[in-house]
């Protein structure tokens, strides 16, 4: 039966992911989100119905539009893949825990999930975390974790104000070099997301992933070494590791070293 579930919440997930899509690209050209008909980025084409089936238009026009040839960017079909995995992966969480407020953790996460992958996307895209989705979704988190995380409301607020000034420290000890305001806004949704130790562990795994991914890219000499390497998705990778797998990381860890 939780089969059917999960194919089902996959296919949403795609189609949020389509969504997504075209909100990174209208936060790009600064136009309204619910904006008119989607349009070939390089022939203004209309799209038909036919062309907005998520991942399969993509395959079945072999990643060209139908209009004009011109090769669609691989950014689509995978921002849909990523949202339906993750969309799978929360709901099969919830629904194996069998937690008290299941829909509510279920709607809250989905939709934290979906600012995550945002912010990753266009961080990477353009170097800047939006304000416009960070801090609706900053908003959104403090109104859940008041309403259902009771006891340890105040411990995720702290956490929150602590890894804010963290990288508020970090951008005025740089003078601003390595990261930018946008990190510290998204270090403070991390700590209303995950709270203690969770939130440092997060940090923690984003600087490691960041330091191996841009070393690697040195060496491949994709970047130079000044070059900007955009520090949101690492944070993104580390809140989505320890959100999901951050008790054991942090037993796997002492059971090592200790
Ligand atoms: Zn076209």
């Amino acid at each position: 039966m939780i089969y059917i579930y999960l194919i089902l919440v996959f296919i949403f997930g795609l189609l949020i992911g389509s969504f997504l899509n075209v909100v990174i690209f209208r936060l790009e050209t600064e136009e309204k989100i619910v904006n008119d008909r989607s349009k070939c980025l390089h022939c203004k084409h209309i799209l038909s119905w036919k062309d907005l089936f998520p991942v399969l238009s993509y395959i079945f026009l072999k990643g060209r539009c139908r209009y004009c040839q011109k090769k669609i960017s691989f950014q689509y079909p995978l921002v849909e893949l990523i949202t339906a995995s993750f969309f799978v992966l929360i709901f099969s969480h919830f629904f194996l825990e069998a937690e008290k407020y299941f829909i509510e953790n279920i709607i809250f996460y989905l939709f934290i999930i979906s600012v995550l992958i945002i912010v990753a996307v266009f961080d990477l895209r353009h170097y800047i975390i939006p304000d416009k989705v960070i801090y609706p979704a900053i908003i959104v988190a403090i109104f859940f974790d008041w309403l259902f995380l009771n006891s340890v409301f105040i411990d995720h607020l702290l956490a929150a104000i602590v890894s804010f000034g963290f990288f508020l420290m970090i951008i005025i000890l740089t003078k601003g070099q390595g990261m930018g305001g946008g990190d510290a806004k998204l270090a403070f949704l991390m700590g209303l997301l995950l709270g203690w130790p969770l939130v440092i562990l997060a940090i923690l795994l984003a600087f490691i992933l960041g330091s191996i991914i841009g070393v690697a890219l040195i060496f491949m000499k994709k970047k130079k070494a000044k070059s900007m390497i955009p520090f949101g998705p690492f944070l993104v990778l580390g809140t989505v590791l320890s959100f999901f797998y951050g008790e054991e990381i942090v037993r796997w860890y002492f059971e090592f070293f200790l």
